[in-house]
């Protein structure tokens, strides 16, 4: 029998609560034991979840006042297929509200702090599941990633993030943010770790008609095969944006490590990376405005008090503005902005011009790579409150990760050194980006690198 994992990390959760704020919700040992039904190969794994994925106990909040008392009559198809597997969820995670957000500080439960340095974000939206991934709380946390959100906390925290290819595992269950661009993904500390963890989630599910029915191949044994002749895609874009020095360096040294392991690094031309912020901030933002709609305070969450001479107007207005957040609210009035008679050919068919586009430029890279080498993220962590007046500082984060969720391709991120800024040690990730389905070529080119390099097995303090 091997040792009980799940209380020694329910306690590390516990103890770091106060420091890190990772968790919105823990579960008693008990309960985390008894809802594990599987004997499959995550048996006994204590796992954390993002608080946007539905679960049929405890509470779903999506860190939101709307769904602060919301309880899911239902859990995840990704979630049912990690406790059959024998997984045991031991709690769920911070998250900015619905997943908006790059920085887990738009949550109604204050902010997550980056294990590496708490006075730092962990990165967003997927911060809380990243921070106990990096903290050593639990070996695996499931994110969502709609436009950066479990690649760029992964890089922010030093783990590895994976987004599969869109349709790839099933969205049932995962609140919707942007059904054409959401998709979950894995947070762990090694490629291996992740490798398993697909293996159990992907695959089709017939209560998501986008999910796929590519066949999944094993994910796992054929990871430390290295690949032959591998030719890997540095697009020119990638080096000239404003990144952080750091950034720069750690990127330029993930490239050198490639090619000293036998890569062809073949310099291509991604000409619209640049627009992605702008594609992806209308497309998003449109999905969202539609989705968000059901929560009209009648349905589903917060309902506000009506006074005197109130009427059904003042009840939809009142709970909205009181559920909702500021980012949300914002990200509303964009979406219906976009999508109003007379700017929707401007602005979102423009949008969606852009994203086909995307996708083409990336399948002629891709007929000659196998991969594309980009960096997660323009900057290592930043301070708590550095972006939070700002929002196109806070959009700009998104650079390298948005386009990728526009072509719907998989992408993971892996740790690839150390940025030293202010005295301090914070990780740094790079991305891979991959063709469609073709995941378990991605993780055997991140397993080549992991297996060289030390960056993996460094933990925060
Ligand atoms: N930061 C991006 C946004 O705010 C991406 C979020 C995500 O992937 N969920 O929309």
């Amino acid at each position: 029998m091997s040792a009980d994992r799940i209380g020694p990390s329910l306690a590390a959760a516990e103890r770091l609560q106060p420091t890190l704020n990772a968790f919105v919700q823990l579960f008693d040992a008990e309960k985390a034991r008894n809802a594990s039904s599987g004997s499959g190969p995550l048996v006994g794994t204590p796992v954390a979840l993002k608080d946007n994925l539905c679960l049929s106990w405890g509470k779903t909040t999506c860190a939101s006042n709307m769904l602060r008392h919301y309880e899911s009559p239902y859990t995840a198809t990704a979630v049912q297929k990690l406790l059959d597997a024998g997984a045991a969820v031991i709690g769920k995670t911070n998250l900015d509200e619905f997943a908006m957000g790059s920085s887990c500080e738009n949550s109604c439960f204050g902010p997550t702090f980056n294990p590496w340095d708490t006075t730092r974000v962990p990165g967003g939206s997927s911060g809380g599941s990243a921070a106990a991934v990096a903290a050593g709380i639990v070996p695996l946390a499931l994110g969502s990633d709609t436009g950066g959100s479990v690649r760029q906390p992964a890089s922010h925290c030093g783990i590895v993030g994976v987004k599969p290819t869109y349709g790839r595992v099933s969205r049932y269950g995962l609140v919707a943010y942007a059904s054409s661009l959401d998709q979950i993904g894995t947070l762990t500390p090694t490629v291996g770790e992740a490798a398993a963890a697909l293996s159990v989630i992907c695959g089709h599910d017939p209560l998501d008609t986008t999910s796929s029915r590519e066949p999944v191949p094993d994910l796992v044994s054929a990871l430390e095969q290295p690949v032959e002749g591998l030719r890997l895609a540095v697009p020119r874009q990638a080096r000239n944006q404003a990144n952080h020095p750091e950034v720069a360096r750690v990127f330029e040294e993930t490239i050198a490590e490639y090619r000293r392991l036998g890569a062809t690094i073949v310099d291509v031309e991604l000409p619209l990376l640049d627009h992605g912020i702008a594609a992806y901030y209308i497309v998003a933002p449109a999905e969202a405005s539609s989705n968000l709609a059901r929560f009209d305070g009648i349905r589903y969450g917060h309902r506000a008090a009506l006074g005197p001479g109130e009427d059904l107007f003042d009840l939809y207005c009142k709970s909205r503005s009181e559920g909702f957040g500021p980012e949300v609210q914002r990200r509303i009035m964009l979406g219906t902005h976009v999508l109003s008679s007379g700017y929707y050919d401007a602005y979102y068919n423009t949008a969606l011009k852009v994203r086909r586009r995307m996708k083409q430029d990336f399948d002629r890279i891709f007929a000659d790579c196998q991969a594309v080498l980009m960096p997660a993220s323009p900057s290592p962590a930043f301070k708590v409150g550095e972006k939070t007046s700002d929002p196109l500082a806070m959009y700009l984060e998104d650079v390298y990760t948005v386009t990728i969720n526009l072509a719907g391709l998989p992408a993971m991120s892996i740790p690839a050194g150390f940025a030293s800024v202010e005295g301090k040690q914070l990780p740094v990730g790079v991305q891979l980006v991959s063709p469609a389905f073709d995941e378990a070529r991605m993780l055997r080119i991140a397993r080549m690198f992991e297996r060289a390099t030390p960056w993996h097995t460094r933990r925060p303090a």
